[in-house]
């Protein structure tokens, strides 16, 4: 991209925590509202009218905390359950335990859920860690539910429909890549919640770094120009990303269909991606590995390969699983492959 992502700020510009008073969200900087929203409507995953709510946090993270906190109530007599399916993202139960919170507490998988109280589901989609896309599984009335969109863009899964959810949440860190700027956002439909969100992050953190938010605006609105700029020479973003995750999905899985197997990979189906005009497959930012023969994968990729995973039980399901990352760097990718290639037998998967 050159310079055309260069951010300049000068000595005395943006001393304050005041971003825009007449706004809700009144740290969020306006430029970046406006490449949020132009980004949406481009891309075309997520509804992004006037009347929803923008709120910026110190990435999705410091958002997720903030809608517990909304969407809890003190007046319950108990603290309200927190589920999600497994496998989950492995940050959600100890994000939610880790205050002791008399507010919301953990109940973990939303497939054993049977509680008849109040709950609060975490969806995921696409997965982290297994790819899948999602939807609520608890359905029960009054249910409240959190929609964790960081992986909904077209490098990872085709873009099927706008999300239209009472709570998403988006990161720079998924979108772009850019993790340590530290800036994601919710799209919230109902003022309430997002009021209490906006003052949960103003008791945390007065706000977030508006050099950051400017850097992530100027970002995310040159992609914005690219995806809508119908004279471009060569790709944009998005395609550059989608083309990049293909070609090393295909890589894990012909790796897999030379061998007998020792690992199988999850398929995922096809889907018609609105943003690309055509039907494309699903690549996920993390492969779901299963040992074939029942050993601790984690383990066997450690110990034979020196591969570092995340194993099953950090997300909620059993030893034979384990979450290894594509979205390294390209050396380390093939590396990664190189090692796998090297355990007796490979991956199975097509
Ligand atoms: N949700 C999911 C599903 C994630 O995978 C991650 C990052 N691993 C996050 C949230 C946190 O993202 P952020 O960097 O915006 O805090």
């Amino acid at each position: 991209m050159g310079d055309r992502c260069k951010v300049v700020i000068v000595g005395d510009e943006f001393m304050s925590y005041f971003c825009n008073t007449m706004n809700l969200c009144w740290f969020l900087l306006p430029e970046l509202d406006n490449a949020i929203r132009t980004l949406h409507r481009v891309v075309g995953n997520a509804m992004v009218d006037d009347d929803r709510f923008i709120i910026v946090g110190n990435g999705s993270t410091q958002l997720f905390h903030a809608l517990l906190y909304a969407l809890s109530s003190p007046d319950l007599p108990e603290p309200i359950n927190v589920v999600a399916a497994a496998p989950f993202y492995s940050s959600y139960p100890e994000e939610t335990k880790f205050l002791r919170s008399k507010l919301y507490k953990w109940a973990g998988d939303a497939n054993c859920y049977d509680k008849d109280e109040p709950y609060i589901e975490v969806v995921t989609s696409p997965n982290n860690p297994d790819g899948s896309i999602r939807g609520t599984v608890v359905n029960r009335e009054g249910g409240k539910a959190i929609h964790d969109l960081a992986y909904y863009w077209p490098q990872y899964a085709p873009i099927t429909s706008k999300a239209d959810h009472d709570a998403m949440l988006f990161t720079f860190s998924k979108a772009t890549g850019h993790a340590g700027t530290r800036i994601g956002w919710a799209i919230v439909k109902d003022k309430v919640i997002a009021a209490k969100m906006v003052k949960f992050i103003e008791v945390s953190s007065i706000g977030v770094s508006r050099e950051a938010q400017l850097r992530a605006a100027k970002i995310l609105g040159v992609i914005a120009d690219d995806c809508r700029n119908l004279d471009l020479k060569g790709e944009n973003f998005f395609e550059y990303g989608r083309r990049l995750m293909s070609e090393r999905w295909g890589k894990l899985r012909e790796l897999g269909m030379k061998s007998n197997g020792v690992f199988s990979l999850p398929k995922y189906p096809r889907g018609y991606c609105k943003f690309t005009g055509e039907y494309t497959d699903s690549n996920p930012a993390f492969a779901w590995l299963k040992s074939n023969e029942v050993l601790n994968c984690e383990n066997l990729l450690r110990d034979e390969s020196k591969i570092i995973t995340r194993g099953g039980p950090s997300f909620g399901v059993d030893s034979t699983y384990t979450r290894v990352s594509m979205l390294s760097r390209d050396v380390e990718f093939e590396l990664l492959l190189e090692r796998l290639a090297a355990i007796k037998g490979t991956v199975n998967g097509n």
